[in-house]
């Protein structure tokens, strides 16, 4: 039998709350505010709650609460950055923006996470700040990062852009460091209707520069203290999320379910491929399961091929990117994200998978190897 399976569908996703969802719409269009107000402090306040942090902030995308991090924090020229090489570009991108410069180091090769003894080691006087990813739902390992970090003034930022509700140690990711930066695009765990993002922060300090970050310095109306940007996120956005964030841990929780089904079928599968490895105290809320695999293009398009949405995160490590090119990193600089660059393979893992959608996909991935 032939089971489609995309890699995200956001059709079963978004059927079940449609009645909710248009009526939440409906109810900012008939209100005509659009910009702040009650849907956007009701999610703010929705969200401090369930990220257990006393300051949320809305903000227009994942990528622009990475900028006005680092624009809070007053990193520019002459500062470095230190993030790792594997993660999605706006990581990186965002400190380059800020005129600072980009310090790259390797991953784990397990977690593909940013592996803690490269960041210690790459630790100048220059170094202003660490973003720690939490990619694909992960938590990084923070412990070693925030002890070195402290005592020398290294601000650290978390890029819980792809880990909204992980946990490490038992505390929300993004709650740890400085500064924490998430993201509402439509294929993370909680998805607007389009962009938007958040900034989170235990200091009453930062979160009062990120919220005049947010809106041109502006305090009050037209009397402006710093120059900030225009990244607010829109009231339209705030009430769709709000309607979905009660759903949230439950989704991870089915995305959780999924993984551990993978795990089942894959090593009645005996197949060549590895799974992701969950770490102690790292929880994984898997808004991708991300798999290595031998041959992994040539996988990917028989996989295709059968009807299966695949994607790989990320073909290209930053260290190898034509823009990044000036920062005088070569090829081999940082083995073990190159080697997952050209292995790893995100699978559908969406909360709406069903059993027989993955059997389809393992069904497909054995019929290759064999
Ligand atoms: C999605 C993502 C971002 C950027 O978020 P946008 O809302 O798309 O701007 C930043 N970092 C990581 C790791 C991401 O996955």
């Amino acid at each position: 039998m032939f089971v489609s399976v995309p890699l995200l569908d956001l059709q079963a996703h978004y059927a079940p709350l449609r009645q909710s969802l248009l009526e939440a719409v409906t109810r900012v269009c008939d209100s005509q505010r659009f910009i702040g107000g009650p849907e956007v402090e009701g999610l703010e306040r929705e969200l401090s709650a369930y990220l257990n942090t006393p300051h949320a902030i809305g903000m227009s995308s994942g990528t622009d609460a990475l900028v006005a991090a680092l624009m809070a924090l007053q990193i520019g020229p002459g500062d470095e950055v230190i993030t790792p090489t594997y993660s999605f570009f706006a990581t990186a991108g965002a400190v380059v923006r800020v005129g600072a410069r980009p310090v790259l180091v390797d991953v784990e090769a397990d977690t593909f996470n940013l592996d803690p003894q490269a960041t210690l080691a790459a630790i100048t006087p220059a170094t202003k700040a660490i973003i720690p990813v939490h990619l694909f739902g992960q938590a990084a390992e923070l412990a070693p990062i925030l002890a070195a970090a402290g005592p020398r003034q290294i601000a650290v930022i978390e890029d819980a852009a792809q880990a909204i509700g992980a946990a490490y140690r038992g505390r929300a990711v993004g709650s740890w460091g400085a500064i924490g930066c998430f993201s509402f695009f439509p294929s993370k765990n909680l998805g607007g209707f389009g962009d938007g993002g958040l900034v989170t922060s235990t200091s009453d300090d930062l979160a009062r520069r990120l919220r005049l970050i947010r809106n041109h310095g502006m305090e009050p109306k037209y009397y402006h203290h710093l120059v900030g940007a225009n990244f607010r996120i829109d009231a339209l956005q705030a009430a769709v999320l709000r309607v979905k964030l009660p759903y949230l841990s439950g989704w991870s929780d089915a995305r959780r379910t999924n993984a551990t089904r993978y795990r089942a079928l894959f090593a009645d599968a005996g197949l060549p491929v590895t799974m992701p490895v969950e770490a102690p105290d790292r929880t994984h809320i898997y808004n991708q399961f991300v798999i290595r695999a031998p041959e992994r293009d040539r996988l990917r398009a028989h996989l295709d091929a059968a009807g299966i949405g695949t994607e790989v995160y990320y073909p290209v490590p930053f260290h190898l990117q034509a823009c990044f090119a000036g920062l005088g990193y070569k090829a081999g600089a940082f083995p073990v994200a190159e080697a997952a660059a050209r292995q790893s393979l995100a699978l559908p893992i969406y909360p709406e998978l069903t059993e027989a959608q993955q059997a389809a996909v393992v069904g497909a991935i054995r019929g290759f190897y064999s």
